[in-house]
């Protein structure tokens, strides 16, 4: 642990939060938790054009729904600010200047060109892909194979990314560089600025590649979702969590499914893997699945009840307490908040059960003994809980005949209007027995 550690996101704000970028920020923010460091944000808003507020602001929206919380930026400043690129332009200028006076850079055309020199041995050893040299003259070049020197400030006066990117970190006092293996050629440019100006060069760790299921670059559909996509379609913050963090790493001491304070515990640098990161969304489903499992009903709560909302169920209709065991009673079924929300919809209303279900497939002849058995289990039952309801169904059948399957399908139906459903005794405790018998009375199941 090194509480010295200072790592950064560098987004910048041409597009929203996307999984490519949650997952640099994911494994920065790591870092410097695991370590007790500082994690901070940068905006890198050097391209006019495209840089807008509004992306700013939903990046930062997107950390905060990732629960990824930054010691420093834009927003709560910090000692190394401005945190904004568009803010610092003195000290790209200044530093420009001072490579021009030394011959090591000059000007053309209004822009700024960085001397690239011949025979110098650029090397680094990233923390992920180990010892990484390149020469000075391969490290940027022409089509034609010669050298291109590298633009430090461009025509309209911004600094370029290689160029601001070594100023900030600088100045910053950023010592470990963590980002995508994209990255890696531009390592080496940046490595000649930081020698040319005679700085400390940080610590670099490249992430691996994600690629689609179709093992090819991660499509737009899948990695260019900005994160907010992912909470509409039914993924808690921790699922997205858990499953980034295995792209690329693979937890020592928990099982694939793990928290985020155990990730934090338990994650190092040197574990990332250099093997491009599938990304695939059977196991976000499955991992999403595990997390909604072991989050807290009332706090899962809070994220199905605007799903309730948007299918016109109406939760304000119901106590805390009630809804909350109305989840629990759903025992994990559903992999994403959206299907629990979906599955869990005859908790909230006994119409949406009879827009399902209207019990013609029940036979006349059959209703007496279904009648009789459901209205002794409404007046004879000890409890109205699932283990005595449960118990008192199986004596019934030893007594009287029948089965399980007969007595409780339509009890099923009746109180779900799905197959598929939680225990059926489960459902009968949590609905109530008064509800229980509105719905068999609806029902013709019971007088
Ligand atoms: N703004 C750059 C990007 O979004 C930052 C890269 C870096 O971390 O150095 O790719």
């Amino acid at each position: 642990m090194d509480s010295n550690v200072r790592v950064r996101f560098a987004p910048s704000p041409t597009g929203a939060l996307h999984i490519g970028g949650a997952h640099t920020a994911l494994f920065n923010w790591l870092w410097a938790r695991h370590n007790g460091g500082k994690f901070i944000l940068r905006i890198e808003d050097t391209d006019l054009e495209r840089s807008t507020k509004e992306y700013e602001q939903s990046i930062m929206d997107g950390m905060r729904w990732m629960g990824f919380d930054w010691d420093e930026g834009p927003d709560i400043g910090g000692s190394f600010g401005p945190y904004r690129q568009s803010e610092r332009m003195e000290l790209y200028r200044k530093h420009a200047q001072e490579l021009i006076d030394k011959d090591m850079a000059y000007v053309k055309d209004d822009a700024v060109f960085f001397r690239v020199p011949e025979g110098k041995l650029l090397t680094f050893d990233d923390a992920v892909y180990g010892h990484i040299e390149v020469r000075s003259e391969r490290c940027s070049v022409n089509q034609d194979g010669t050298i291109k020197d590298i633009v430090l400030m461009k025509r309209d006066g911004m600094p370029t990314y290689n160029y601001a990117c070594v100023i900030d970190d600088h100045y910053m006092d950023i010592n470990t560089v963590i980002r995508g293996e994209d990255h890696v050629i531009n390592t080496p440019k940046q490595l000649l600025v930081y020698h040319a100006l005679g700085w400390n060069v940080p610590t670099f760790g490249h992430l691996p590649m994600i690629l689609g299921k179709d093992k090819k670059k991660l499509s737009k559909r899948q990695g260019a979702t900005s994160v907010f996509e992912y909470n509409d379609l039914g993924y808690l913050p921790d699922g997205v969590f858990n499953f980034l963090a295995l792209l690329g790493w693979t937890p020592r001491e928990t099982g694939e499914v793990f928290s985020r304070d155990e990730a934090v515990a338990q994650f190092e640098l040197k574990q990332v893997t250099t093997k491009a990161a599938v990304f695939d969304m059977d196991k976000l489903n499955h991992i999403n699945q595990e997390q909604i499992k072991r989050m807290d009903p009332y706090k899962l709560l809070e994220i199905i009840r605007p799903f309730w909302e948007k299918f016109g169920l109406n939760p304000q209709n119901y106590g805390d307490d009630y809804l909350a065991s109305s989840l629990a009673t759903m025992g994990g079924r559903g992999q994403t908040t959206l299907q629990v929300a979906e599955y869990s919809d005859y908790f909230l209303s006994f119409d949406v059960v009879k827009e399902r279900y209207d019990a013609s497939e029940i036979s006349e002849d059959r209703r007496p003994v279904l009648k009789g058995f459901y209205r002794q289990l409404l007046d004879n039952a000890a409890e109205w809980r699932a283990p005595v309801l449960e118990q008192f169904t199986k004596d019934w059948i030893e007594t009287n005949g029948s089965s399980m399957k007969e007595l409780c399908l339509p009890l099923r139906w009746a109180l779900t209007g799905r197959k598929v459903s939680p225990g059926v005794f489960e459902c009968a405790e949590q609905l109530g027995k008064a509800e229980t018998e509105t719905r068999l009375k609806h029902y013709n199941l019971v007088d």
